[in-house]
């Protein structure tokens, strides 16, 4: 029986996994952290003593590959959201609230209900969005939608949530893909989802089970050192336990993030420059945002608030401007914010900062021209990851599909 060997077990690796396990393959997942999820997962926070996410992850119903995916994993009801589309906002430099709430039809008629638009801008507005279809090549997302209040109150916050890049660097190409599969398809497309429980509980430990029950086995703590290669294709995996000899139908699929997969194949062109993400736990209790669960900020420094039993957790993107500040500084920071659009008295309760630093590859021209097909230079080996070509920005979306095309192109073989 054919047996791959997957290199990595975020996201894109169990995605490839799932592909292949369904396709009757023998599957092996080498994960070098302790548990699989990658940059999407849960962990016990002994500060705390709560279970948190690495971060908070929000998904849109139009994402298509990971609600089929969930599905095949048995977690497709693992994720919680409302009915009807409802993006909360509040800014912090008036004190203004607003609901954006597109209708759930794929004609736009919420646009001709001031109640359901971002106040202060008229319908023809919206209209802005098709010059991120039409922009130049290589044009930031600034340079197409830039200016005035709609770009400011739900425009920009979008995309620097999207491309997790400041948008006068973000490619506009990029989040036109989103907006494609997102809004342009209409307010179904758009109902935000996040995990009831957390993220390993949606979109992990449900996979890793479906895949021990047909066979296949994850091994944690397993880093894999090097790929051995002859005559054009990998005959041997090195881990500090042992080699992993290939027999000769094996393949392999390379899910590492972009920098890993870059030294165990040298001569693979990846991004090289990431960003950021910041995010703030503080652990209190506080009122969910009407049916959301969220609630985005603009004028201050947090930008999206998840409520949850008993953590408030924050979000800031694209941030490297403050990634080497203090916990202490940027907990101080975000406070006033989250204290304002919750209102919450007293004083901050305790609270765990979450710094990833390459949370994704910066969504930029430059970094885009190098993200390779899934194809690589040897026979039996292709890659996966977010930051591969999916024609999407870094996202959940992405991986699970960058996953799926390098298990096809192994089962096409
Ligand atoms: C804080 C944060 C918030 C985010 N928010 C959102 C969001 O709201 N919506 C959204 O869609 N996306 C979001 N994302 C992006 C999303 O999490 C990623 O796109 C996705 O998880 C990437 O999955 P991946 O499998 O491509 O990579 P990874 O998750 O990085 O998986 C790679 C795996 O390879 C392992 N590995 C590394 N080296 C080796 C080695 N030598 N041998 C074996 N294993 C190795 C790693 O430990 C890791 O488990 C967010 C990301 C972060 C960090």
């Amino acid at each position: 029986m054919t047996h791959t060997h997957i290199i990595g077990a975020g996201l894109a690796g169990l995605s490839a996994a799932v592909t292949l396990a369904a396709a009757g393959q023998v599957v092996t997942l080498y994960e070098a952290g302790p548990a699989a999820g990658g940059r999407c997962r849960s962990y016990y926070d002994k500060g705390l003593g709560a279970r948190i996410d690495n971060g908070n992850h929000l998904i849109l119903s139009g994402n298509a590959a990971t609600f089929a995916y969930l599905a095949q994993v048995g977690a497709a009801d693992s994720l919680i959201g409302p009915n009807a589309p409802l993006f909360p906002f509040f800014d912090v430099a008036n004190g203004a609230r607003w609901n954006v709430r597109p209708s759930t039809g794929v004609l736009p008629l919420w646009l001709f209900q001031p109640s359901r638009r971002v106040p202060g801008t008229r319908t023809a507005e919206y209209l802005k969005l098709l010059a991120l279809r039409f922009a130049k090549p290589g044009a930031t997302v600034a340079q197409a939608l830039g200016g005035g209040v709609l770009y400011r109150n739900l425009l920009e916050p979008l995309a620097i949530a999207a491309l997790n890049t400041p948008p006068d660097q973000g490619l506009a190409s990029l989040m036109d893909a989103v907006v494609r599969e997102t809004l342009a398809k209409g307010g179904a497309a758009c109902l935000p989802r996040v995990p009831r429980e957390g993220l390993s509980e949606s979109f992990v430990d449900p996979a890793v089970a479906w895949l021990a029950a047909r066979g296949s086995q994850l091994l944690t703590g397993r880093r894999i050192a090097a790929i051995r290669q002859q005559a054009g294709r990998a005959v041997a995996l090195e881990t500090v336990e042992g080699i992993v000899a290939l027999a000769e139908a094996d393949s392999v699929v390379l899910a590492a993030p972009a920098w890993v997969a870059a030294d165990l194949l040298p001569g693979l062109t990846v991004p090289d420059a990431h960003e950021s993400i910041l995010n703030v736990h503080f652990q209190t209790q506080a009122p969910r945002p009407a049916g959301a669960g969220f609630i985005g900020i603009v004028g201050g420094t947090a930008e999206w608030v998840f409520v949850r039993q008993g953590i408030v957790s924050v979000t800031i993107s694209a941030a490297n401007r403050l990634v080497d500040r203090s916990a202490g500084d940027i907990a101080a920071l975000v406070w006033p914010d989250v204290r304002a659009a919750l209102r919450l008295p007293g004083a901050m309760p305790p609270v765990r900062v979450v710094k990833e630093r390459r949370a994704t590859f910066a969504a930029t021209a430059a970094q885009n021209a190098r993200r390779p097909g899934a194809r690589t230079a040897l026979h039996n080996v292709v890659v996966a990851g977010d930051w591969t070509a999916t024609g999407l920005p870094a996202t959940i979306e992405g991986a699970i599909r960058s996953g799926r095309t390098a298990a096809r192109l192994l089962l096409t073989r």
